[in-house]
């Protein structure tokens, strides 16, 4: 295949105005079928890109990055969703023992270097399960922080297409598809958290605030490294709301 750089803009021409089940179904079906993964933390809003993947083809490969740092809420949420949804190739990848007890032995680097734990604990597991794809899915959108503005459908992410099939969605959107498909919901989005990772890194969010002000905060720190920043992206003070 061509090189995805050269991919990405005739990708966008083609899909990028698409709705999300056209471009999911195209994804998979037409432009990389065998050949693509979703990458899924089951977090506050993945029951909807899952949701659509699993209508279209519920073998679909998930991706999901145990940190070994997730709230117990999110993991059995993880097995509560994929089986409400029917998805058979789910993929818990993570650290191996060795990479923790080497990096990470007391559980704090989340605490004073949250960069170099997203590194070993998220980063690194993901791009070695990517190895074997041309191609992933990621659940993200525009309105999901000012650091997401700019977000396409299609972009390049090193070897691989990275496709955003909801990044032009909005929240309305996203609550009114889950509401007609009665999704079950993160059991810990009606307790304050919108935006959900890692337990040590994800903190309640209040009325006003970016909905991923709760990630890191007290760090200058917005995206875990698996979703590198667009280019004009800038860090919102901490202290300011949307
Ligand atoms: S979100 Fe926090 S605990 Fe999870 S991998 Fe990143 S720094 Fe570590």
């Amino acid at each position: 295949m061509d090189h995805p750089s050269d991919l990405v803009a005739d990708l966008q021409r083609a899909h990028g105005d698409a709705p999300p089940s056209k471009v999911v179904s195209v994804s998979l079906r037409d432009l990389f079928p065998g050949r693509i993964a979703v990458v899924s933390s089951f977090g506050a809003e993945s029951a909807v890109l899952l949701h659509l993947v699993a209508t279209i083809d519920p073998s679909t490969p998930v991706l999901f990055v145990d940190t070994l740092r997730h709230f117990p809420e999110t993991l059995a949420y993880r097995d509560r969703l994929a089986a409400h949804l029917g998805l058979s190739d789910v993929r818990s990848i993570g650290p191996a023992a060795e990479e923790i007890a080497q990096r990470d032995p007391d559980s704090s680097r989340a605490t004073w270097d949250p960069d170099g734990c997203c590194a070993f604990r998220k980063v690194a597991p993901l791009t070695a399960a990517l190895k074997g794809f041309d191609a992933w899915i990621s659940g993200r959108k525009r309105f999901q922080a000012v650091t997401r503005l700019d977000l396409p459908v299609f972009e390049s992410d090193g070897a691989h297409i990275k496709i955003n099939p909801l990044a032009r969605s909005g929240a309305a959107d996203i609550a009114l598809y889950a509401k007609t498909h009665r999704l079950p919901p993160h059991p810990l989005v009606a307790a304050g958290y919108p935006s959900i990772s890692c337990a040590a890194c994800t903190s309640v969010v209040l009325p006003g605030e970016d909905p991923r002000t709760g990630r890191w905060r007290g760090f200058e720190k917005t995206e875990c490294g698996i979703h590198r920043p667009t280019d004009n992206d800038f860090v919102p003070a901490p202290s300011s709301g949307k």
